[in-house]
């Protein structure tokens, strides 16, 4: 029967150097069935500066990445990935 188990723990149980192969397949027998959470969440794979300007002016002040907040000041519209988070930023079309 398939199931799964858990990464970390295999890790964990092959970190012992003094293992015999044979006590390693019996640990990995013995692990407990472990059950997959789902992801939750919405992730993004692209993000987009949203530019705040000067009232009088209309020139952009400070920029914040949408995925994680960062804020940049001046030229954060040439910056191609947010310094941050790295999310990759694509142009908002108006
Ligand atoms: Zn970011």
């Amino acid at each position: 029967m398939d199931d799964l188990i858990s990464r970390q723990a295999v890790l964990d149980l092959i970190a012992d150097y003094d293992l015999s192969m044979g006590q390693v397949v019996k640990g990995i027998h013995n692990l407990p069935s472990v059950i997959p959470q789902p992801k939750t969440g919405y992730e993004p794979k692209t993000g987009h500066w949203i530019y705040f300007t000067a009232v009088n002016t209309g020139e952009i002040i400070w920029s914040k990445c949408s995925k994680c907040g960062n804020e940049e000041r001046g030229c954060a519209q040439r910056m191609k990935y947010c310094p941050e988070c790295g999310i990759k930023m694509q142009e908002v079309k108006k």
